[in-house]
């Protein structure tokens, strides 16, 4: 692996010791097989209306072209355009698009990682519907084969290859959710053999947040509901989708059905933390090649169901609040209502951000770009943005439903020195349940 340093180049690291000639030859392979019907169409449907630009929170941040959605795509429309595209041998033929070069997918590399949370706001405002944050995603593909992916993200690709899990063994589980359990007062049941609903955690759930675990525990112990964790599918993840690995993405996401089928369970629970639920949520049926055997259910649908039905009550907390979306659960998961029926149930007042609901800005840690450290000062600057919409709303609590977004509104609050820190919806009804 290398990285450079130097200063007129944006960063770009290496994995392997593959020649430049065979990165590049891996790179177009993969891109010419993600071509498909669908990602053909959106190559050819774009009018260049530069709609997208003012969508993206990096662009606006930083006021750079190269952040534009459009700009991002361009070495994957090239490609598209000599290898694909109905003209293709005649493009070659006649010299009419270059050929990407290895300079350029190094270039490249910042661009569709450190500078895209596949976050979707783009796609949404996209005249001609071009689905940018899937494209970018086929993109980062193509880069994992060729071995040009940020080292962090390869490190913990290499990780969850080993463990099969973000960054917890499957063999240290028992022990983790055992003290958890322990420091927070709560039961937390590890491997029973049959539960009807398996639960799964983010990885920040088994390290620093695990309050966010003991919430779950409780809200379930409350409702008398039979579940387990297990230590053979317990990672909700989607670090295959960020780092372009979508092999290790299907074996993390086919563990968790596959354990529950195992043991029973009717249901999988994914965590507070949204960035499972892509993976889990639409794409897991893609792999299984068939419906899948159980339903799969992210926190906020299963707090609002459980509010809503009435058999869990909470005290009302009576102040005003305003809301974070995250992209995965409400611009792409569609969970706009639910999480603010859950807050109506709280008793807030809820006081929306300028921009909210589907139309919301990303956290900016999205993607996997929270992982990626060389990310952290464009990063700071995405942040500015929530923090400008948070303070103009006045609001008394600031509360989100996805733990990866907290993180990233955490780091950048304790960055900006900003006194304000982002609460959990999930902990709030934990810690607010009737008597
Ligand atoms: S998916 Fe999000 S981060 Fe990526 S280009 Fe579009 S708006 Fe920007
Ligand atoms: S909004 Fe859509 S059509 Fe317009 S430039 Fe962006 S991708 Fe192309």
């Amino acid at each position: 692996m290398s990285s450079t340093t130097a200063a007129a180049r944006p960063p770009y690291d290496k994995q392997g010791d593959a020649s430049d000639a065979a990165r590049v030859a891996a790179a177009m392979r993969s891109f010419v097989r993600e071509f498909g019907v669908t990602a053909a169409v959106h190559m050819e449907a774009c009018v260049r209306c530069g709609m997208c630009a003012e969508a993206c929170h990096f662009h606006v941040a930083t006021g750079e072209a190269r952040y534009t959605p459009v700009y991002k795509l361009e070495l994957f429309r090239r490609a598209y355009l000599r290898e694909a595209a109905p003209f293709a041998p005649l493009v070659r033929a006649l010299g009419l698009v270059k050929a990407p070069t290895i300079a350029e997918l190094e270039r490249w590399q910042e661009l569709i990682y450190d500078s895209c949370t596949m976050c979707g706001r783009c796609t949404l405002v996209c005249p001609m519907g071009i689905d940018i944050a899937e494209l970018v995603k086929e993109a980062r593909h193509g880069m994992f084969k060729a071995g040009l992916i940020p080292e962090r993200l390869a490190l913990m690709d290499r990780a969850a290859r080993q463990w099969n899990s973000t960054a917890t063994p499957g063999e240290d589980l028992p022990d983790i959710l055992a003290e958890a359990a322990g420091q927070h007062g709560v039961a937390i049941p590890c491997d029973l053999p049959q539960a009807d609903m398996l639960v799964t955690a983010a990885p920040a759930e088994l390290g620093e947040h695990t309050k966010a675990l003991a919430a779950a525990a409780k809200i379930l112990n409350r409702l008398g509901i039979r579940w387990t964790m297990h230590s053979e599918g317990f990672d909700a993840s989607n670090i295959g989708f960020n780092n372009g690995d979508m092999e290790l993405q299907e074996r993390l996401t086919r563990s968790l059905v596959d354990t529950a089928v195992k043991i029973g369970a009717h249901t999988v629970l994914l965590p507070e933390c949204g960035h499972a639920y892509g993976a889990a949520r639409w794409e897991a049926a893609k792999w299984y090649g068939r419906e899948l055997p159980v339903r799969v259910i992210h926190m906020t649908e299963f707090l609002d169901e459980v509010i809503t039905d009435g058999r869990l009550r909470v005290n009302k907390i009576g102040a005003s609040a305003t809301f974070h979306d995250p992209c995965q659960i409400v611009r792409r998961g569609g969970l706009e209502a639910a999480a603010r029926r859950v807050l109506a149930a709280l008793g807030f007042e809820l006081v929306e951000l300028q921009d909210h609901g589907v139309a919301g800005y990303c956290c900016g840690g999205g993607g996997g770009v929270v992982s990626n450290q060389r990310a952290a000062p464009l990063r700071q600057k995405v942040f500015d943005i929530k923090r400008a919409q948070v303070e103009a709303t006045g609001a008394r609590h600031f509360v989100t439903s996805c733990g990866q977004c907290r993180i990233t509104l955490e780091q950048g609050a304790q960055r900006a020195k900003w006194n304000v820190l982002p609460e959990s919806l999930l902990e709030l009804v934990a810690d607010h349940l009737a008597d």
